[in-house]
């Protein structure tokens, strides 16, 4: 069986690749499953790329088996990519609320109120090789909160083709569309191939 090892112990994340993965042949493992990687990785780069290469090569420089990273950011067309790389922390470190907010308020005057959120997956192999994979998900952002499930930015993102926002779909509807799913897809399908 092959073994990817991810740079997050993040539950939802786990679950969620688990679970698109699991007619494979591969073994999912956290970070916290493997001794000596109780570090953290500063996310200063300025592109989706750089941030999940960064975390997958720490981690990948002490192991022999396959690491995978992953980035996310919200990329909102009338503020030039804003708030993108710096989603998580647009108005003040992981406050979901006042990043929104923020969002929402930069928004006010543009007509143009298309959006994408985009995950970064960088995989490297068991023999150091980069790969890099990605998972789109249009939409636009609406001019009030609306829903109560999800995070981020999902109240006020509404998918292309969709009338609810992510925070108003259940988990298997969002993910069935999102950009981490896709990503995930993504991945699979090169993995089978490999
Ligand atoms: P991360 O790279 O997965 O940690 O995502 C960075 C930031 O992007 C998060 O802190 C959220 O603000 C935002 N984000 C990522 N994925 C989603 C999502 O599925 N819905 C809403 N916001 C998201």
């Amino acid at each position: 069986m092959k073994k990817i090892l991810l740079s997050t112990d993040n539950k939802n994340k786990l679950k969620e690749i688990r679970e698109i993965l699991k007619d494979l042949d591969v073994e999912i493992l956290a970070k916290s499953d493997v001794e000596g990687l109780d570090f953290e990785v500063v996310e200063d780069a300025d592109t989706l790329y750089g941030n999940a290469l960064k975390k997958a090569e720490a981690i990948a420089e002490k192991v022999d088996i396959a690491v995978l990273a992953d980035d996310t950011g919200l990329f909102v067309n009338a503020l030039n990519g804003d708030p993108g790389v710096h989603s998580a922390r647009y108005a003040s470190e992981h406050d979901d609320a006042k990043n929104r907010e923020k969002l929402l308020n930069n928004l006010k005057d543009k007509e143009d109120r298309s959006a994408y959120f985009k995950t970064q997956i960088v995989l490297i192999d068991s023999k150091k090789n980069i790969i890099p994979i990605e998972g789109v998900c249009e939409g636009e952002i609406i001019e009030e909160e609306r829903g109560d499930n999800g995070f981020g930015y999902d109240s006020i993102f509404m998918p292309k083709g969709y009338d609810k926002t992510f925070a108003e779909m259940n988990s298997e509807e969002k993910n069935a569309i999102s950009h981490r799913s896709r990503a995930l897809v993504n991945l699979k399908k090169m993995l089978e191939e490999m």
